[in-house]
């Protein structure tokens, strides 16, 4: 997928897959009889609620990692250009419908003395961006 957005029609069709999964955190959450009449719909909603937060930390988790696995073994400096080396840090990620743990590559130039994170520069055809381009300062 190298487009920047996701279609509407990609978009209908993951929530369909995702309400597919639905029913399997239905059942394992009360089995095949299903919630008895004593439960009320506030406790429904904290299983769905966990469900939609568990789905989300794991979606944005294998995104992220697999956009930083296609980055560059070093990325150019911004500034200067020269091939800096990626280490990572580890911070918590806060995104819509919840948190989660992030592995994030970040670079430093040791002759700028300054951290950036990749890519600094468009990836190669077809790979996703971590962040939008920063424009030239020169304009
Ligand atoms: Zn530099």
């Amino acid at each position: 997928m190298s487009q920047r957005t996701v279609s509407a029609e990609k978009l209908q069709e993951i929530r369909e897959l995702a309400a597919q999964w639905g029913k399997i955190v239905a059942h394992r959450a009360f089995g095949d009889a299903g919630p008895g009449l004593e439960i009320d719909f506030s406790t429904l909603e904290q299983i769905a609620g966990a469900a939609t937060a568990g789905l989300t930390e794991g979606t944005l988790s294998t995104l992220l990692d697999q956009q930083a696995r296609s980055l560059p073994e070093e990325p150019a400096c911004p500034d200067c250009g020269c091939p800096c080396p990626v280490s990572y840090e580890d911070r918590t990620l806060t995104a819509k419908g919840g948190q989660l743990p992030l592995h994030e590559p970040v670079c430093h130039c040791p002759d700028c003395r300054r951290d950036f994170f990749p890519p600094p520069d468009l990836p190669a055809s077809g790979q996703p961006q971590l962040q939008p381009r920063r424009g030239r300062d020169d304009r």
